[in-house]
């Protein structure tokens, strides 16, 4: 395994995305405390992001609003423009690509890349041009920290850890010293279950564990991860492993005209359908369907349903109905619903799925997703709902689906 010299990769991560583009967005919001907030007209919800005015007063994203209010009392509650997050995206992307190829893009707001030979010895200068071409294309409301270090994982560590004007170069020679005051906790990869796990293995420290042996640490993790993370926070060049698809899911938290059981559950058709649209997009089928319903009946609802490998949108909706009818069986009516969740799991690739041969189904399958291809093309070329399986009541000017997320970059085809 290779031991980089210098400092290879960048990570940026622009700085409270989703509240920044909305001052971007909205003059008057700008200089602001701003929180971000699912829809209009909330009542119990909680913030799901907030502008750097905001964090001042001690905000937090994903913060409950009663408690954001206590802390900061002038607060603007801003409902979220996910059309805006995605053209925004899309934007600083070319815009930094003007700088650097970008190797990967990790999230909405975060991206890696490999710098040049010329770079290595010094990417203070490359940092500083990506920032200039921000201020000058894009404004001063935009603003994103840049780490520079010897592999991927060291470069996010140092990219979070801030430094000067949002600016960190992690030279090998200094990664001891640099992370020693990094907590544990900070380090990505290492969630509550590890950070007990390596406790109770006397692992307190990022010092420990630095020197602690690759093969303990796969122990801890239980598996390779372990070993990687080992390698990683050493400095070597370890690259990421391909991460595979695992499941195709949209949730939403209901506007409080939608929470009883039965107008939820024409939420989750629609939330359904967009996940089978998603995946039909990337050829996949699934063979699993999981409803998941939260709100004020003691906690959280969740049942599957097993599926011969489909992606038409009848057979996950019927699939939906199954889950639907056992729901209205399990859970006391007149309920109210906040949250629903429709989650395609059990991915295989269409074109090499296996089909249910027991359940002789192939030439229904076949005719379904040929009816569905149809639905697809028209809704393509007529818009987003011109034709749709079985009734369609949208929450007004509320897209259903294209809530905001970190990990996934919304499409204008999803914007409906
Ligand atoms: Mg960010």
């Amino acid at each position: 395994m290779r031991k980089p010299q210098y400092a290879e990769v960048m990570y940026l991560d622009f700085n409270g995305f989703f509240a920044s583009c909305s001052q971007f967005a909205h003059p008057h919001l700008r200089g602001k405390p701003v929180g971000i907030v699912p829809h209009e007209g909330n009542g119990n919800t909680c913030i799901i992001a907030c502008s750097a005015e905001a964090k001042k007063f001690g905000v937090q994203n994903v913060m409950p609003l009663p408690l954001v209010r206590r802390l900061c009392p002038e607060i603007i509650l801003w409902p979220q423009e996910v059309d805006l997050y995605r053209r925004a995206h899309n934007y600083l992307m070319a815009e930094v690509e003007s700088a650097i190829p970008i190797d990967a893009v990790k999230s909405i707001d975060e991206l890696c890349s490999v710098i040049s030979d010329d770079d290595r010895k010094d990417p203070t200068r490359l940092g500083r041009e990506i920032k200039r071409r921000l201020l000058n294309e894009v404004g001063p409301w935009i603003t994103c920290s840049i780490g520079f270090a010897p592999n991927r994982l060291l470069a996010k560590i140092a990219c979070k850890d801030g430094g000067k004007d949002g600016l960190n170069v992690w030279q090998p020679e200094h990664v001891p010293a640099f992370l020693s005051h990094i907590l544990l906790k900070d380090i990505p990869g290492i969630g509550p279950g590890t950070l007990k796990r390596l406790y109770q293995a006397r692992i307190g420290t990022t010092d420990c564990l630095r020197n602690a042996a690759p093969k303990h640490l796969r122990q801890i993790w239980g598996n390779v991860a372990g070993e990687r993370m080992s390698y990683a926070i050493n400095g070597f060049d370890i690259k990421a492993q391909p991460t595979a698809r695992s499941q195709y899911g949209h949730g939403r938290v209901l506007p409080p005209a939608f929470r009883s059981l039965e107008a939820c559950r024409h939420v989750t058709r629609i939330l359904a359908v967009k996940a089978a649209r998603r995946m039909r997009r990337d050829h996949w089928s699934s063979s699993k369907l999981i409803l998941g319903l939260s709100g004020y009946f003691g906690g959280h609802w969740s049942r599957g349903h097993h599926m011969a490998a489909v992606c038409d949108d009848m057979g996950v909706l019927e699939a939906l109905e199954r889950l639907w009818f056992q729901a209205m069986r399990e859970l006391p009516p007149g309920i109210v619903i906040l949250k629903a969740d429709v989650s395609l799991d059990d991915l295989s690739l269409t074109a090499q799925r296996q089909l249910d041969f027991l359940a002789d189904d192939e030439h229904v399958r076949r005719r379904q997703e040929a009816i569905t291809e149809a639905l697809d093309a028209l809704n393509r070329r007529y818009g987003s709902t011109v034709v749709t399986v079985g009734p369609w009541s949208n929450p007004a000017a509320d897209r259903l689906g294209a809530k905001i997320s970190f990990t996934r970059i919304p499409r204008r085809e999803d914007a409906w």
